[in-house]
């Protein structure tokens, strides 16, 4: 049972004045920023009422990508076990973390579809876990504290000073008027790019078709019904997606057929085109292994461990990745094949093979399409079956990327290594490994190339426009021309600031407050710039004279120079900076809106005083002796030598009383866990004099500390519904202080103990030195007696504990007095 303090001299929520905030984007992000707000408001460090209004056009479905009514065809690429919402104890979250459920959890039950830990679901059943996060959020949020309030709209602009109240801008014409923003807006519609742009004339002119990069969602497939060639640019995600629903539109289906590669037979609608299907690296996402029912534990590396990433980030001139990282990564999948008895991937050579059938550099080659086919027919099966040699090199690949990650994300690389290493080739190659599609994508992928339906170009795809045939004339390389009468970027746009159409974004360059991220120069190199949005570490916007904006958070893929890794779901055990950014994001919009402290996080994780108590169920106390002890046991220990001035507990004790909070948590413990906790430093006390009406009464108080985390030795302690006999008085005889207890209130016995200890602890505080050095020389002994209506309305007691009522009281209550 948890006991609040007596309240300290705040004006109640009530007679606050209401602040607001404003979170943009109600994607992923957008929600963990509420769900954390929401965790925010329910501490006892959180003051007044604040309306939280989360925008976006797509607010009631889960946001743009994962809408819940989009088609069935478009599926994740990650597993159900592979995303988690709500913290866990990876992320260290300061602040408390209630009702949390995995995407696996939440789609695991019968009623949500009852899907495995590693199946892979529709987006739209994400949107819907999304969603069941925010409708959470929502009925937990004590309105007098927190209104979360939902706003189907597009924000528009989003003006103010750099350190003051912001006004956004909706596309209905409303201005809020907010603290502090969190813009959290993920993959941003950009222009086309000049290329992009010469294709869509000529095919504006030539009556050709152009379909420009966007989420899969926003494409009519149906534009390339009746066409007799598409050429597709990209092999990954989007060009399986496009593959989904071109079948869909085109009313094609797909038979089993364990006669052909794929296992497939594709029955076409009709009017599908051939897909010419190529890219710059010509690298084709290779399908995930099918683990199902469960993946196998994360991959913990031998040679790129976290200790090497500390020297290796540490190391002066910054990291070149073919020179100093590659050879580790080789050696830890090497290694790790050798460990396991796959002796044909143990080598070098080998390696680099499996990684790069293709070759390290993107070059043209004659037999693109078979040597793309005879790797996609591979790596299906490899992937279905699936091959353990595979899987092994998956979750080798997969913890080498966090890695990688990880010294992007503390600047180790030198800029050039990044953009021609990392950016430019590392990415995607580990993309085609640890993003790819789930296995039946692929094979309807080989399908259609069965069916006739598509042929790989390979690397060094080139579109140019044919004037004479009126058709776009496609190349890999110098290779020969194939004529196509349509396009289709099969890629999400890249993240380019100059070239964003949002209004929002558009309107901050205008006005010069936003500018694009430098790669950090920290090892010397020229700075090189990004198309990110820059953003200091804490989110805030930086504008073009290099000042912050302090009240309008960024966060995520708009911002992934800063933010790496941020496409990238929040995984349950692997600390994702998702949820770890979103918890800071909250408590910064809080403090904006002065509804936390200015303090640091970690203030932000109550103190309290742990009380233990020994329930023995063979010989249950009687609750008036349990109160007895826990009184002198609280007593004893703040007159204990080690909590004076210079003792190892004195400043634990001093920070716990500051601002008048006495917080005390009583646990319950028998047996084994009694004789563990005996072990944690601490008082004892016990009474053993109830034995005529019932046991004994023990308890021990330990030194206070912060709420979590807590030894474990108490973590598994039970706090609430600790009950023990509750008849019999007091049957100690001439104690120097009696607590008194209001007749009026019906609480639990562990609640009696802290609200007891609460009136000795304050007794003890107000008494002269000598009326403390007698009670001390009897051992601290208290009388607990129940006050009868009469003598509890009289009052005049000099101590009165008011407990603040969060817990088992409606309200702000008196329950103990303590007279001496
Ligand atoms: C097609 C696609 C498929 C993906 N599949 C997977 C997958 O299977 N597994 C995985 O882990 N990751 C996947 N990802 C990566 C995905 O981007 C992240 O998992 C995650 O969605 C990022 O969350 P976010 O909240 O940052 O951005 P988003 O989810 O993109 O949400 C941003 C939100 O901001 C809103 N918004 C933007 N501008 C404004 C504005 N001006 N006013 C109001 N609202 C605005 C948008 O409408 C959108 O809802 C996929 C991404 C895409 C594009």
């Amino acid at each position: 049972m948890t006991m609040p303090a007596p309240p300290a001299s705040v004006p109640p929520a009530d007679r606050m004045p209401l602040r607001r905030l404003a979170v943009i984007g109600a994607g992923p992000r957008g929600i963990a920023v509420i769900e954390r707000l929401g965790a925010a408001s329910r501490t006892e460090a959180w003051r007044g009422a604040v309306e939280v209004h989360l925008i976006d056009p797509h607010v009631d479905r889960g946001g743009a990508v994962w809408r819940t009514n989009q088609s069935r065809a478009l599926v994740m690429n990650t597993a159900t076990c592979q995303t988690t919402m709500y913290p866990d104890a990876s992320c260290a979250p300061v602040l408390p973390v209630e009702g949390a459920q995995t995407l696996a959890e939440f789609l695991g039950r019968e009623e949500n579809g009852g899907y495995g830990p590693a199946d892979i679901a529709p987006r739209a059943e994400h949107g819907r876990y999304l969603l069941t996060v925010l409708a959470q959020a929502e009925a937990a949020a004590d309105p007098s504290r927190l209104r979360i309030v939902r706003r189907a709209a597009e924000a528009r602009d989003v003006t103010g000073p750099l350190d003051g109240p912001q006004r956004v801008l909706l596309d209905d014409g409303e201005v809020l008027e907010v603290d502090a923003v969190v813009l959290a807006l993920g993959h941003l519609a950009t222009a086309p790019s000049p290329r992009s742009r010469r294709i869509a004339e000529a095919a504006e002119r030539l009556g050709l078709l152009h379909v420009p990069s966007a989420n899969p969602l926003e494409v009519d497939d149906t534009a390339l019904l009746g066409r007799e060639r598409v050429a597709v640019q990209g092999m990954g995600l989007n060009f399986y997606d496009a593959v989904g629903m071109l079948c869909e539109a085109a009313g094609g289906r797909f038979l089993e057929d364990p006669s052909t590669p794929s296992g497939l037979r594709y029955l076409p609608g009709g009017a599908e085109p051939q897909l010419l299907v190529g890219s710059r690296t010509g690298v084709v996402y290779r399908p995930k292994p099918d683990l199902r029912p469960h993946l196998p534990a994360p991959y913990e590396p031998t040679v790129l461990t976290d200790g090497m990433v500390e020297s290796l980030a540490a190391r002066p001139g910054g990291l070149d990745h073919e020179r100093d990282v590659l050879p580790l990564m080789v050696a830890e999948l090497t290694g790790a094949m050798a460990r396991a008895g796959f002796d044909a991937l143990a080598d070098e050579e080998a390696i680099l093979r499996l990684l790069f059938p293709l070759g390290r550099r993107a070059r043209a080659l004659p037999d693109a399409h078979a040597r793309t086919r005879a790797v996609l027919r591979e790596a299906i099966a490899a992937a279905s079956a699936p091959d353990p040699a595979w899987t092994l090199a998956f979750r080798v690949l997969s913890a080498l990327r966090i890695r990688v990650n990880e010294l992007v994300d503390r600047g180790a690389y030198t800029s050039v290594s990044f953009l021609r290493d990392i950016d430019g080739f590392l990415k995607n190659a580990f993309a085609s490994w640890a993003s790819g599609p789930p296995v039946r994508r692929a094979r309807e992928a080989l399908a259609l190339e069965e069916a006739g339906l598509l042929v790989f170009a390979g690397p060094a795809m080139s579109i140019e426009v044919d004037e004479s045939a009126r058709r776009f004339a496609v190349r890999a390389g110098d290779g020969p021309a194939v004529l196509c009468d349509g396009v289709l970027e099969a890629h999400l746009p890249g993240v380019d600031l100059p070239r964003f159409t949002s209004p929002l974004v558009r309107a901050w360059r205008e006005r010069g407050e936003v500018r694009a991220a430098l790669l950090p120069d920290r090892h010397g190199d020229e700075p090189v710039a990004t198309g990110s949005i820059d953003v200091a570490d804490d989110g805030t916007l930086i504008g073009t004279d290099g000042e912050a904006f302090a009240r309008r958070i960024l966060l995520g893929i708009p911002v992934s120079t800063a933010q790496p890794g941020s496409a990238i779901t929040a995984e349950p055990g692997t600390a994702p900076q998702l949820l770890r950014r979103a918890e800071r994001a909250a408590i910064d919009l809080a403090r904006h809106a002065g509804a936390l402290p200015r303090t640091s996080g970690e203030e932000l994780v109550p103190w309290a005083m742990q009380i233990v108590v020994l329930r023995d169920k063979k010989a249950l106390a009687a609750d008036v002796d349990v109160a007895e002890a826990g009184a002198r046991a609280v007593v004893a220990l703040l007159d204990d030598e080690r909590s004076a001035l210079g003792g190892p507990w004195h400043d634990a004790l001093a920070r716990w009383v500051e601002g008048g909070r006495i917080r005390k948590i009583v646990r319950r413990a028998d047996g084994k866990r009694w004789r563990d906790v005996q072990e944690l430093e601490g008082v004892t006390v016990e009474v053993p004099f109830g034995a005529a009406v019932a046991g004994p009464a023990a308890v021990r108080a330990l030194p206070p500390g912060p709420v979590r985390p807590l030894p474990h030795a108490l973590d598994k302690l039970q706090v609430g519904g600790t009950t023990f006999v509750h008849e019999g008085e007091s049957r100690t005889e001439d104690a120097p202080v009696t607590v008194e207890v209001s007749p009026l209130i019906e609480i639990t016995s562990g609640k009696l103990v802290a609200q007891v200890a609460h009136a000795a602890q304050r007794a003890y505080d107000l008494m002269d030195a000598e009326t403390r050095a007698a009670w001390r020389a009897q051992g601290f002994a208290v009388r607990v007696e129940r006050a009868d209506e009469t003598t509890w309305a009289r009052g005049g007691r000099p101590v009165s504990i008011v407990d603040a009522g969060y817990t088992e009281l409606g309200g702000p209550t008196e329950t103990t007095r303590a007279r001496w």
